[in-house]
């Protein structure tokens, strides 16, 4: 009987319920919960807040190289899961914004960027007891990890639930504006190059259609137990 899986990779599409999903299994597991999105966001805000354009690669990669980026611990109660610093600044819901959405597919496909954030991505997850979530976790970052899980769910259900949360945090959204952003993120994650978005060859795909975070949870539970009696 092998014991619990001590790194924990959960990669799929924006809206798949990864980033819910990934901070329950590290609650439950006592793990470190690791969002690698929030690393391309920030660069993509960082670009963007200071003015260059982010279809302009060397400036970008040079960026990535030379921002500071760090997640802390929450000192606000307002929902969120950590801190996340840029160059020190508290930018956590500022990586959220349509225009980071809009921009952070392009940065993100840009072999310098994943270079520089990946390399930090690999010393984290390696340190083990983690569960990191993203696109290229299982396929690139980790691939020796103990345990690999896809999520994935239809265009549709993915924008309703981002349109959801964005309404719920007060946001005003329109679903069409939101489904044509998560569909061009989607055409550009998973025909990119480098690291395209994909399932890893030994990875437990879950469809989350129809399912609620409960049901999925309990699902993905179900998997790391089943892990442990192999
Ligand atoms: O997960 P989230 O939607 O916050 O990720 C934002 C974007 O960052 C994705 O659309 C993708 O372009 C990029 N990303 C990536 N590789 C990761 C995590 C995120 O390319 N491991």
């Amino acid at each position: 009987m092998k014991s619990d899986p001590v790194i924990i990779t959960i990669d799929g599409p924006a809206g798949s319920g990864k980033s819910t999903i990934g901070k329950l299994v590290a609650e439950e597991l006592d793990y470190l919960y690791f969002d690698t999105g929030v690393m391309y966001r920030a660069v993509a805000f960082a670009a963007i807040s200071t003015g260059i354009n982010t279809r302009d690669e060397e400036s970008v990669s040079h960026l990535a190289e030379v921002v500071g980026i760090d997640l802390k611990p929450p000192t606000v109660k307002d929902g969120r899961d950590n801190d996340v610093l840029l160059d020190d600044k508290d930018v956590t819901w500022e990586i959220r914004s349509p225009s980071v959405d809009a921009n952070v597919s392009i940065v993100a496909a840009y072999p310098e960027v994943r270079r520089a954030l990946g390399e930090k991505q690999r010393q984290i997850g390696l340190q083990g007891k983690v569960v990191m979530v993203g696109r290229d976790i299982g396929t690139v970052i980790l691939p020796e990890a103990d345990l690999k899980i896809y999520l994935d769910a239809s265009i549709e259900e993915r924008a309703n639930r981002r349109y959801q949360e964005l309404i719920n945090r007060g946001e005003e959204v329109e679903y069409e504006s939101i489904l044509s952003t998560l569909r061009e993120r989607d055409r550009i994650d998973s025909t990119r190059e480098i690291a395209p978005l994909k399932p890893a060859g030994d990875a437990v795909v879950v469809d989350t259609d129809r399912l609620n975070i409960q049901e999925v949870f309990t699902k993905v539970l179900e998997i790391i137990k089943g892990h442990r009696a192999k």
